[in-house]
């Protein structure tokens, strides 16, 4: 279901912000958090089991921040997920990047702020 109006599909971006910030970014600093608690651990213990996990934890906190990004982090208007702007005005082509808090979508250039 699409948005009708420039306002609706302002509010309806600020929504899908705030459900990836908690379903994503905070999932993936609690992540990173943990991860390193465990590799302190490792370093004070001595323990390479440590070591690994808090590794682990931290590489999936870039999957989650991935995989949340790409399903929530989306225009309303046009659906593609919103990406930063290159200097020539048209979406930037790195993979995983994300614009936080854009004025307008890189794609269909609807009003997002
Ligand atoms: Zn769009």
């Amino acid at each position: 279901m699409k948005p009708q109006t420039a306002s609706a599909t302002i509010a309806e971006f600020k929504r899908r912000k705030m459900t990836f910030a908690k379903r994503g970014l905070l999932p993936m600093f609690m992540l990173i958090l943990a991860g390193c608690v465990l590799l302190t651990l490792s370093l004070t213990n001595h323990n390479d089991l440590f070591a690994v996990l808090g590794n682990m934890l931290i590489f999936i906190s870039g999957i989650v921040f991935v995989l949340t990004a790409k399903r929530y982090y989306r225009c309303p208007a046009c659906d593609k997920v919103v990406v930063p702007t290159r200097d020539d005005g048209k979406p930037s082509e790195i993979s995983f990047a994300i614009a936080y808090g854009p004025q307008t979508c890189p794609y269909c250039l609807v009003a997002l702020k």
